[in-house]
């Protein structure tokens, strides 16, 4: 759904310094689409305009490539809704930072493996293990993209919410797996 909404804005021709201005109710209106609008707008909406405030035009965006990892995570998670897994995530895949972002995909398999072990449901442990996770893995730019997009791909198509443990290609390895039959 991310990425439709994110084709809309480019079929629609909307730029960067149109977003930038956009009200409440635009964002209420853009949102819809996806469902959550309601909680969604307003946390959008007062997003941009910490970034209006901070940084005046889209255009000076650019100022964030000039800070430091460490100065991007501390700005990033300033921000309204976002935290250090969206805070990596914008670093990554828009800054180009060899960052880890464990989202909900990655915890869950490697959990499953038993790489790592969490109550998946604990939001303190989920967080911790982001932290941790990002420290251990980042430095790799290529190793950080590509073990992020193949986390994705398998906790979509395999390793869901039920497993497809029969599929999977890491069920040799797997203790969840092994657990089960
Ligand atoms: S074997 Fe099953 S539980 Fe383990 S990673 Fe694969 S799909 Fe997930």
């Amino acid at each position: 759904m991310a990425l439709r909404l994110i084709q809309s804005l480019e079929q629609n021709g909307i730029s960067h310094q149109e977003l930038f201005a956009w009200t409440e109710d635009q964002w209420y209106q853009f949102l819809e689409p996806a469902g959550k609008a309601k909680d969604k707008a307003p946390v959008c909406y007062r997003l941009m305009q910490k970034i209006r405030e901070d940084f005046r035009s889209p255009e000076n965006l650019n100022l964030l490539g000039r800070f430091s990892d460490e100065q991007l995570i501390n700005y990033l998670t300033t921000l309204p809704g976002i935290k250090l897994k969206s805070a990596l995530c914008v670093m990554l895949y828009s800054l180009n930072r060899a960052v880890f972002p464990a989202d909900s995909h990655c915890l869950r398999i490697l959990n499953r493996i038993g790489c790592i072990h969490l109550d998946i449901r604990s939001k303190q442990q989920r967080e911790q293990a982001q932290a941790e996770l990002n420290q251990a893995i980042r430095g790799d730019y290529q190793l950080c993209y590509e073990l992020h997009t193949l986390f994705i791909v398998h906790g979509k198509k395999t390793c869901g919410r039920i497993p497809r443990c029969e599929l999977c290609c890491l069920k040799p390895l797997c203790a969840y797996s092994a657990a089960s039959t």
